[in-house]
């Protein structure tokens, strides 16, 4: 395993809306006309990233043409976690995770990511927070290093699925179930 960190897969929108700049460690996957991910694409993509590449998805619900990411890197046998549904928020979630990815490895990537797209939907969570990116939502007011620690101590394991987990209260990264408890 390299030290270099982990690859991350994503959608171009999401990562343009997190100040992301595409590049090795970085894949971001345009659209097609009319909007939507070509399935072709999609897979060729996925199917280019190294095997330890997670896969940063909305849920298909949220965000109907780019179901075929999330669906794509799951029969390939990839790691997908959830990003929070409306689109700011995701971006917030994606700039963080990918500061993370450059020095983390795969699996404390993933719990990492998965207690911080917790942290970014709780509404009634108390960190601090601070307007962030062009729509000034607010978002937790930690530096990306102080709140991998707070990710690494919070991260609780999911009883419904066998490598999922997230943050206490909030959905599991990994199936969706809606609550994470001790
Ligand atoms: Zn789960």
């Amino acid at each position: 395993m390299p030290d270099t960190g982990t690859p991350i897969v994503v959608d171009a929108a999401i990562a343009e809306s997190a100040g992301l700049v595409p590049g090795a460690s970085v894949s971001a996957l345009q659209r097609g006309r009319g909007g939507a991910m070509d399935v072709d694409a999609v897979a060729d993509a996925v199917a280019a990233a190294p095997p330890s590449a997670v896969v940063l998805a909305r849920p298909p619900w949220a965000d109907p043409p780019a179901a075929a990411l999330a669906g794509v890197a799951m029969l390939l046998d990839r790691e997908v976690v959830w990003l929070p549904p409306a689109l700011a928020q995701a971006a917030w979630a994606v700039a963080l995770i990918a500061n993370w990815a450059a020095y983390s490895q795969p699996r404390d990537l993933v719990r990492r990511a998965q207690v911080a797209v917790g942290l970014a939907a709780l509404p009634a969570c108390r960190l601090p927070r601070r307007p962030w990116g062009c729509e000034r939502v607010q978002m937790p007011a930690l530096r990306p290093m102080a709140l991998a620690r707070w990710c690494d101590r919070l991260w609780l394991p999911c009883a419904h699925c066998v490598v999922g987990g997230g943050a206490p209260g909030g959905a599991c990264g990994r199936c969706g179930h809606e609550q994470v408890t001790a």
